[in-house]
């Protein structure tokens, strides 16, 4: 009696967010706890389809440059880091950095996504000096810096937020990735050793959402945090996206564990069909950001195809240089012909687009 009563309940529910409906969230708990795969599929695809008519999935051609390993936060959950002093610590001249960017434009790039740790000595015309020199060299679209890397800088330079983001939006920097987000939960982001907490990142997003400067978000899944704090996350970004609308899209990922400090602890991965669950849900939950990438990177490209059938229009990049969570395990490698098959195959027309969700001319 009571199972009945509850599968009844979560089909009025499912009802609900089917008429974009935004459930509190007990009741989303409810929808990923008890909904069956193929209903949370059905309405996330069919949102998709309203949003993109069109039919066309996008990827993008960039080239991700981590300018510098060095950091002063101790993340258990990342490979990547170095800390200050450590004999394997490096930061990038601009000359490695405009070699990489050429390496990028000879396969048809169009920008980069350029992040790196929080370097305690780095001085602020370090960055602005580069976004300038790449800028009028190149003319390329610069995603950099993610949310923890400005609180890094402000923290450094003694400056606010707005101060930073001002600075560099006057250099060159055209959009700010969502890394760092992780689960935006100060419980867990604590137990992970996390610098930046979940307020301090959406403070950054506001910021810059206030100066113009769009922004994408994300979601770390799988490196211990529940489920209502998934849930929590998400409602933190749908608040925020609903002052602001400065999210252009939305790319949930799940941790790798390799060589990372909490591997030993979770050494497995999400499973695909969870990982899955999570996209279409937050397809659902987010109608409020226009885009959602299927993080093929880190699920692979299998997984990465059934995406774009639970809510993703978006596969994301080709990657020609990826150095964070490869440490971590993810070596998936694909090219933009391989991109562009699998979103044929799969039944929609390919678009090449820049890190704004702009799109570019198809390839010759
Ligand atoms: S995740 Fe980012 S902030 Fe955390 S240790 Fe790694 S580089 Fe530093």
């Amino acid at each position: 009696m009571t199972t009945i009563a509850a599968a009844e309940s979560t089909t009025e529910l499912l009802s609900r967010i089917a008429a974009r409906e935004h459930l509190a969230p007990g009741e989303w708990l409810q929808v990923i706890e008890q909904a069956p795969t193929e209903d949370l599929q059905d309405i996330a695809d069919r949102l998709r389809a309203e949003l993109h008519p069109d039919n066309y999935v996008t990827y993008v051609v960039d080239r991700n440059i981590n300018y510098t390993n060095v950091c002063f936060s101790v993340c258990n959950f990342c490979a990547f880091y170095r800390k200050p002093g450590h004999s394997e610590g490096y930061v990038l001249d601009y000359e490695e950095i405009y070699s990489k960017v050429e390496e990028m434009l000879e396969v048809g790039g169009s920008g980069i996504l350029m992040q790196g740790g929080l370097h305690p000595d780095l001085p602020l015309d370090y960055y602005t000096g580069l976004l300038s020199e790449l800028k009028k060299r190149y003319g390329i679209h610069l995603h950099c810096f993610s949310p923890t890397e400005i609180y890094g800088m402000a923290k450094t330079f003694g400056m606010t937020y707005e101060t930073v983001l001002k600075e560099l939006k006057a250099a060159g920097l055209d959009s700010l990735p969502g890394g760092g987000g992780e689960i935006l939960v100060d419980e867990i982001r604590r137990k992970r050793r996390t610098e930046c907490n979940s307020q301090e990142w959406l403070d950054v997003m506001e910021a810059a959402h206030g100066l113009g400067i769009p922004t994408t978000a994300t979601m770390m899944i799988g490196y211990g945090e529940t489920r209502p704090q998934r849930i929590e996350h998400l409602e933190k970004l749908y608040r925020l996206q609903q002052r602001t609308s400065g999210f252009i899209a939305f790319i949930p990922w799940t941790f790798q564990p390799d060589n990372t400090p909490i591997g030993r602890i979770i050494p497995t991965r999400l499973p695909g069909e969870e990982y899955l669950r999570w996209l279409a849900l937050s397809r659902i939950y987010l109608h409020n950001i226009p885009n959602v990438q299927v993080s093929w990177l880190t699920v692979g490209l299998e997984d990465g195809r059934r995406g774009l059938h639970f809510g993703a229009n978006d596969i994301g990049s080709t990657m020609i240089e990826e150095n964070v969570i490869s440490k971590a395990g993810a070596n998936h490698k694909a090219t933009e012909n391989m991109l562009r098959s699998v979103i044929l195959e799969e039944g929609f027309l390919p678009a090449k687009r820049k890190a704004d969700y702009s799109r570019l001319p198809a390839p010759g």
